[in-house]
């Protein structure tokens, strides 16, 4: 099964896509977590990316696809996989339909998560993540059960995305609105497009995208 989640910065396609990959057994593909690697790792495509991200702008087509084409070989993804975060563009959207078909696969549902943009600084402002395992938090709408310590592995350092402050975030919106929100038309009009209400809280979010994964 190959699901894609589609939706602003903020939306919640990270912390969905963890909870969809644990009971469906999918792996989540989030381009965003690589291109962060990468920008650690100071590797090649890190240092050309880092610039893009710092601004809220993406990062070239050529670089993603890339990375999405030679990750799709990977062992793991065979059983399927479930994209956060690709594609961003309808050239990604396009290159995506090409690595599939030569393997004889297809998209089958592009999950929109719909939410409103007013709330979605405050949402991205706010969030910060376990630095051990990745868990998601935020401030005010999710904070762990013990002040500063991790719910999921205990541990107590979190990190915050340097990119998630409120004029990237601006930059970001308008990113998304310009070159990802075409892709909704795309897919509709290939009868893979699923809308669900993403201002709903986190356990109604998940249930929705489950009824849909379970319809397919
Ligand atoms: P995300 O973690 O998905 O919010 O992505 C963080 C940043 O990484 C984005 O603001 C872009 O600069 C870059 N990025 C992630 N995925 C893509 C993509 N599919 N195409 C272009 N840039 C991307």
């Amino acid at each position: 099964m190959i699901v894609i989640l589609l939706g602003p910065p903020g939306a919640g396609k990270g912390t969905q896509a963890t909870r969809i990959m644990e009971k469906n057994g999918l792996v989540q593909l989030s381009t965003g977590d690589m291109l962060r690697a990468a920008v650690a790792a100071k590797t090649a495509v890190g240092i050309k990316a880092k610039e893009f991200m710092d601004s809220g702008k993406l990062v070239t087509d050529e670089i993603v696809i890339g990375i999405i084409a030679d990750r799709i070989e990977e062992d793991d993804c065979r059983q399927g996989f479930l994209l956060d975060g690709f594609p961003r563009t309808l050239a990604q959207a396009e290159a995506l339909d090409k690595l599939l078909t030569n393997k004889n696969l297809k998209v089958d549902a592009v999950i929109e998560m719909k939410v409103n943009d007013e709330s979605l600084v405050d949402r991205i402002t706010g969030r910060y993540t376990c630095a051990h395992c990745n868990m998601g938090y935020h401030d005010t709408n999710l904070k762990p059960q013990k002040a500063g310590v991790c719910d999921s592995c205990g541990s107590t350092n979190f990190n915050r995305r340097s990119d998630d402050n409120r004029k990237t975030v601006v930059a970001r919106l308008a990113t998304y609105h310009a070159q990802t929100a075409p892709l909704l038309p795309f897919y509709k009009e290939k009868g893979v497009l699923r809308t669900i209400d993403g201002m709903a809280n986190i356990d109604d979010v998940t249930i929705q995208i489950n009824n849909v994964l379970s319809k397919l």
